[in-house]
């Protein structure tokens, strides 16, 4: 399939018309589209039509157990789509909404089994992304969006990275520049008596408790190391994640002992013959060398290491290195969320340095 791309910038809207148009044609017809979020890029069809979301699954190669998340531009919607909005929901929506919170209801008889991965709740997201906006109100859809990554590999974040993964495999690409905050909504399930963190993000334990005094978080969310015993409430956080090709490990300990732990993980991959990758924090980055280096950002200034997290473990594969030693972080705030996502890249492989 050819893949048209539309080059639209976020300040720019009102003369893409055209554009936008086209591509909210695409998947008003059951076809596929990529977009921009404020998270990151999603992979995007009318969630209300069962064979679009088994397109989205085919396109990323996504197993079919794993739910999409609706997205809507008015939170009205959730009254169409769930079966019950609890008192919890409304305060969040109204704190929260369009941003970067995905709330997990019970769902209404209008979603398909085939966006919800078979089970009987549904995730809903008000996105606040200018495009992502104007593309579903001028679909008239609820658009169901998945990051637009081929299954495994990190969240796309720049349109480049969703044309290497999905060019020739969706019906077209709106290439609106890169996104603001990098890593995925925060997701809440509210189907029981408390408030679940299911997956960490940009909203934080500390702002939802603010807004509901309680949350608390899916066991599986609180795990360093893998554990199949605890399986996690969000399906699709079973699976191996943002993975980049070469290896990658995280190096935690304080300040003096990560330095050291890094000159010696790099001498001894050197002397096994490996390209070495390093991906740094700005207060690291002259102390230490090695055959390709990504500096993510100052380690005060989390928004930063999030925004450009991904878009490194894009880099190293580019950079065609066998191993990757990248910075660990605290789980104060966004660090919860960036630690998730690293330690599913590395495939929970810590290395303590003492
Ligand atoms: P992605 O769109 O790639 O960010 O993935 C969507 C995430 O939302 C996956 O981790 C899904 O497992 C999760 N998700 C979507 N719908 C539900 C649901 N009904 N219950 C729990 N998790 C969900
Ligand atoms: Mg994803």
């Amino acid at each position: 399939m050819d893949t048209e791309i539309f080059l639209i910038a976020t300040d720019n809207i009102d003369n893409c018309g055209a554009d936008l148009d086209k591509a909210a044609s695409y998947i008003k017809e059951g076809g596929l589209v990529a977009f921009p979020t404020e998270t990151v890029y999603g992979l995007g069809g009318n969630g209300l039509l069962a064979n679009a979301s088994k397109k989205i699954y085919e396109a990323k190669g996504r197993p079919s157990d794993n739910p999409l998340i609706l997205h809507i531009a008015d939170a009205k919607a959730v009254d169409e789509l769930t079966d019950y909005v609890p008192d919890m929901a409304k305060k969040l929506i109204d704190a929260f909404w369009p941003g970067p919170m995905t709330l997990i209801f019970k769902k209404s008889d209008i979603v398909p089994y085939e966006t919800t991965g078979g089970l009987d709740t549904v995730a809903i997201r008000y996105p606040m992304h200018p495009i992502a906006l104007e593309l579903i109100r001028r679909s008239g859809c609820y658009i169901a969006a998945p990051s637009a990554n081929l299954s495994g590999r990190p969240s796309p974040t720049k349109a480049e990275h969703v044309i290497t993964d999905l060019d020739g495999r969706v019906d077209a690409i709106i290439d609106g520049g890169d996104v603001d905050i990098g890593i995925e909504s925060t997701i809440i399930d509210l189907t029981g008596d408390r408030p679940v963190i299911l997956r960490p993000g940009f909203i934080t334990e500390d702002m939802i408790k603010s807004v509901l005094g309680d949350v608390c978080f899916d066991p599986a969310v609180l795990l360093d190391h893998a554990d199949s015993s605890i399986v996690a409430k969000a399906p699709g956080m079973k699976y191996k994640h943002y993975a980049p090709k070469a290896e990658l490990s995280l190096i935690e300990g304080d300040d003096l002992a990560v330095l050291a732990g890094f000159l010696k993980m790099i001498k001894e991959a050197k002397n096994k013959g490996l390209k070495v990758g390093v991906i740094v924090t700005k207060e690291h980055e002259d102390a230490i060398d090695a055959d390709a280096k990504i500096v993510l950002g100052s380690k005060n200034d989390l928004k930063s290491i999030a925004h450009n997290l991904f878009a490194s473990l894009r880099e190293m594969d580019d950079f065609g290195v066998d191993v990757i030693y990248c910075e660990s972080f605290s789980n104060e705030e966004l660090g919860r969320a960036i630690m998730n996502r690293l330690l599913k890249a590395a495939g929970y492989n810590l290395i303590s340095a003492e």
